[in-house]
C-alpha cells in the first residue's frame, strides 16, 4: 500500500477557508465568510474576483472544466460540466470563470422529479452557489455545490429545505439563549456525522446477478449454509483485499477533505462501516453524498462492487446510516453536552426537552423522513430498530429526568439561582450508548437516530428534525419571554417539568426489539407506521405542514411535491422489482431448472434401461420435488405478472403504494420461497447466477 503525506495531502482538492484566506484579497475573503455563515447575497463584482481566483486555483490543480453539483429530490447528486474555454478569434482559448456562471446555473430541470411543483412549459430550473459548502476538484472538474430551485423560487432538491432548517433552528435556539443570559450568541450551527454501511462483494459475480444490477439487492437466492450466526465478522481482522480497498478510499475522501475516521467490519459477512468526523449539517450531507460515490468508484477499481441498498441479502442483517445529530453555539457550546457550569447546565436541559418535544410531537414526520421501499425491509426485522419512533436516554439522565418530573431537582439545593449543576452528573458516554435496539439515543454529548438507511440522503431526517426542535424552542420562548428576571429559574424549572410530563411517553429505555414494546407503545399512544405507505401520507397532515409553513422550510405545494415523489419513487422501485423478478425466473431460473429436471430424467432412464431393477430413488425424489416447485413457481409468477399489470393500472400513486405493499411484495416473497426451495437442490453449475454462498463469503 502506498502511504502518502496526510496532513499535506487532506483537503488539497478543497477550495477550503485557507485557499480562500490565502488568494483572495482581504475584504473579499471577509465578505465571502459572512456571506457563508449568514446566507446573504454576494455583489457583483465580489462574485467576480471570488469566480476568476476559484478558476486559477481550479486549473493549477488540473481542472479543465466547473459543474453546479445539486442534490435533486431523487436523493442521488446530478452534475452538467462546462469547461471552462473560451475561443478567441486568432484559433487559441483562454480559461474564463465569470461571478455569474458561479452564482447561478440553469440547467433544464425537466427530467428530475419535480412532483407537481414545475409547470411542463416551464422547464428551467436554476442553481445557486451554497458558499457555505466548499467547492472541490473531482476527476478534472471542479466541483461546486449549489441549491436547486425552480423559477418561482420553490425548491427542487434537499439542499434547500435543508439549508432553510438550520436556519430556523439557529433563529429560534438564539432567542431562548439570549433570554436565558447568553447574550453573545448569534448563531447556531447543527452538526451531523453520518455512519455509512455498505457490503462489498466480487465485481464479478455481481455483474452476472440482475436484480443487484436492476434493483440493488438480491429478489432472489436461497440462504447459505453459514450466515452471521458465528459473530465472527464484527469488528473482525480485515481480510487484506478489503484493507486495501479502505485504504484506497480513505486517500480519496482525504483529498476531497472528507474527514473518514472509523472503519471496521460490520454484523453481515461482507458488511463494512465507515465513519467520518462530525460536521456542519449541510456539509456533512454533501460530504456523506460524496462518500457513497467514492465507496462506489473505489470498489470498481478494486474489482469489487460496493452496495449500498439497505437490504442486499435476505437472512442477514442490512445497512442503515446512524445520523448523528448536535446544536453547536457561535461560542463553541455543545448545547446537548452537559456541560460544567449551572449555566451550560441549564442551556442543555432546554435542548434536551426540545428535543424530547420535537421527537415526540412530530414522530410521525420522523419516520417519514426515513421512509423508502429499501429502508422497509430493515425497519422492525429485528436488525434494525423498529418503526415505532422512541428515545433512548440511558439511566443516568433517566435519573436526572425524574427528578425533574418529580420537582426534587431543584429544590435540593436550596439556592436562589438554580442549583443544576449539583444535580446533573457527568453523563458518562460509554454508559448511555449501549442500546443498539433504540431509533433515537442520547449517546453522551448528541442524538443518534438510527432508522435511516444506508442509501439516503441525509438531509431529509436532518431537515425534520432541525424544523421540529425549532418549533419547540419558539415554544419555550414564548412561554418565557415575558416572565421578569428574577421569576425565570422558576418558569424554567416549571416549563422543563410541564415539558416531560407531556411528552414522557415517547421515552423508553428497555429492549426495542420485543414484541412486548410494540404492545406498550401502542398503548402508550406512539405511532406504529410499518411501511412508507402508512409513513409518508402523515406528511400532509395540517400539523405538519403547519410547522413546515411557519418556519419557511416548505410551502404546502412544496410538501405535496415531496408527497407525490417519495409515492411515486416508492411504486416505481416495487415495479422495477417486480419486472426484473419476472424476468429473471422466467427466462434465467426456469432453464436452469428444466435443464436439470431434463438431466436427472434422461440419467435415471439409462440406468432403468440398463438395469431395470434398479430403484432410482434418489432421482426420483430430485424429480417429484422439482417438479412440485416448477407448479409452485408456475402459479406465483403468474399471480405476480397479473397483479403487477393490475398495479400499472392504478393512477392514483397513494392507492397503488398500499397495492404495491401489500399485494406485490407479498407475490414477491412467494413467488421467491418456490424459486428458493428449488435453487437449495439444484447443483451451481445449473444456476444461472452466482450464490449467496459465492457472494457473501468469496472475498
Ligand atoms: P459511537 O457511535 O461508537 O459511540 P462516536 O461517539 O465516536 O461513536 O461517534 C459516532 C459519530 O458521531 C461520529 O461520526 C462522530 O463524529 C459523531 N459525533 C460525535 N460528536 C458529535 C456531535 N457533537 N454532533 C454530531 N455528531 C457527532
Ligand atoms: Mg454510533
Amino acid at each position: 500500500m502506498e502511504s502518502i503525506n496526510v496532513p499535506e495531502t487532506y483537503g488539497s482538492l478543497v477550495f477550503s477557508d485557507t485557499v480562500m484566506k490565502e488568494r483572495l484579497p482581504k475584504d473579499v475573503y471577509k465578505t465571502v465568510s459572512k456571506c457563508a455563515t449568514t446566507g446573504t447575497h454576494l455583489e457583483a463584482d465580489v462574485a467576480n474576483t471570488v469566480a476568476a481566483v476559484m478558476k486559477n486555483w481550479a486549473v493549477e490543480h488540473g481542472a479543465t472544466h466547473y459543474t453546479h453539483w445539486f442534490q435533486p429530490m431523487t436523493g442521488l447528486t446530478a452534475e452538467k460540466h462546462d469547461s471552462f474555454i473560451d475561443p478567441c478569434p486568432n484559433g487559441t482559448v483562454i480559461m474564463e470563470f465569470s461571478g455569474k456562471e458561479l452564482i447561478k446555473g440553469e440547467p433544464d430541470a425537466s427530467s428530475f422529479p419535480s412532483g407537481g411543483l414545475r409547470a411542463t412549459f416551464e422547464a428551467r430550473g436554476y442553481t445557486a452557489w451554497d458558499p457555505s459548502s466548499p467547492a472541490f476538484i473531482k476527476d478534472g472538474t471542479l466541483y461546486i455545490p449549489t441549491a436547486f430551485c425552480s423559477y418561482g423560487g420553490e425548491a427542487l432538491d434537499k439542499k434547500t429545505p435543508l439549508l432553510r432548517s438550520m436556519d430556523a433552528l439557529s433563529k429560534q435556539a438564539v432567542k431562548i439563549l439570549n433570554l436565558l443570559g447568553a447574550k453573545d450568541v448569534t448563531h447556531v450551527d447543527t452538526t451531523v456525522g453520518a455512519e455509512q454501511e455498505y457490503f462489498l462483494i466480487d465485481k464479478d459475480l455481481y455483474l452476472k446477478r440482475k436484480d443487484l444490477l436492476m434493483t440493488g439487492r438480491t429478489l432472489l437466492g436461497a440462504a447459505a449454509p453459514k450466515g452471521q450466526e458465528m459473530e465472527d465478522h464484527y469488528f473482525g481482522v480485515l481480510k487484506p483485499k478489503v484493507s486495501s480497498y479502505m485504504h484506497d478510499l480513505d486517500q480519496e475522501l482525504w483529498k476531497l477533505g472528507v474527514p473518514a475516521k472509523t472503519k471496521h467490519n460490520e454484523v453481515a459477512p461482507s458488511q463494512h462501516e465507515l465513519a467520518p468526523v462530525f460536521e456542519t449539517a449541510n456539509v456533512a450531507v454533501d460530504h456523506n453524498q460524496l462518500t457513497m460515490e467514492i465507496m462506489k468508484k473505489v470498489a470498481d477499481k478494486h474489482n469489487f462492487a460496493c452496495l449500498l441498498h439497505e437490504k442486499p441479502f435476505e437472512g442477514v442483517n442490512g445497512s442503515g446510516k446512524h445520523n448523528n445529530w448536535s446544536i453547536v453555539t457561535n461560542t463553541g457550546i455543545n448545547l446537548l453536552d452537559p456541560g460544567k457550569t449551572p449555566d451550560q447546565n441549564t442551556y442543555f436541559l432546554v435542548f434536551l426537552l426540545a428535543t424530547i418535544a420535537a421527537v415526540d410531537e412530530y414522530q410521525d414526520l420522523m419516520r417519514a423522513s426515513v421512509a423508502t421501499a429499501g429502508n422497509d425491509h430493515r425497519l422492525g426485522a429485528n436488525e434494525a430498530p423498529p418503526a415505532v419512533i422512541s428515545i433512548f436516554v440511558g439511566d443516568e439522565l433517566a435519573k436526572v429526568l425524574k427528578s425533574i418530573e418529580n420537582g426534587t431537582a431543584f429544590k435540593s439545593t436550596g439556592k436562589t439561582e438554580m442549583g443544576l449543576a449539583n444535580v446533573l452528573p457527568h453523563i458518562l458516554q460509554d454508559t448511555t450508548d449501549r442500546n443498539r435496539t433504540s431509533p433515537f439515543a442520547f449517546t453522551g454529548n448528541k442524538f443518534e437516530f438510527r432508522m435511516p438507511g444506508s442509501s439516503l440522503s441525509v438531509a431529509d431526517p436532518n431537515i425534520v428534525l432541525n424544523t421540529a426542535v425549532a418549533e419547540e424552542l419558539s415554544k419555550f420562548y414564548e412561554q418565557l419571554k415575558d416572565v421578569p428576571a428574577d421569576q425565570l429559574d422558576d418558569a424554567i424549572t416549571e416549563l422543563l417539568k410541564k415539558t416531560l410530563d407531556d411528552h414522557k411517553r415517547i421515552l423508553f429505555n428497555g429492549n426495542g426489539y420485543t414484541d412486548e414494546w410494540i404492545e406498550e407503545a401502542e398503548k402508550r399512544g406512539l405511532e406504529n407506521l410499518k411501511a412508507l405507505p402508512d409513513a409518508i401520507p402523515t406528511l400532509l397532515k395540517d400539523k405538519n405542514v403547519a410547522l413546515f409553513e411557519k418556519h419557511a422550510i416548505f410551502t404546502k405545494a412544496e410538501v405535496e411535491s415531496r408527497y407525490e415523489i417519495f409515492l411515486e419513487n416508492y411504486n416505481k422501485t416495487i415495479h422495477i422489482e417486480s419486472l426484473t423478478m419476472q424476468e429473471m425466473v422466467r427466462k434465467d431460473f426456469t432453464a436452469g431448472l428444466i435443464a436439470y429436471i431434463k438431466d436427472v430424467t434422461c440419467e435415471a432412464l439409462k440406468k432403468k434401461q440398463l438395469f431395470p431393477d434398479l430403484k432410482v430413488s434418489y432421482e426420483e425424489k430430485i424429480i417429484k420435488t422439482l417438479d412440485e416447485a416448477e407448479d409452485v413457481i408456475n402459479t406465483a409468477l403468474e399471480k405476480l405478472a397479473e397483479d403487477t399489470k393490475k398495479a400499472e393500472e392504478i393512477s392514483d400513486e397513494a392507492e397503488a403504494s398500499r397495492f404495491y405493499h401489500e399485494t406485490i411484495l407479498t407475490d414477491m416473497e412467494e413467488l421467491r420461497k418456490g424459486v428458493d426451495s428449488a435453487e437449495a437442490i439444484i447443483p451451481e453449475n445449473y444456476l444461472p447466477y452466482p450464490t449467496y454462498g459465492e457472494m457473501l463469503f468469496s472475498l
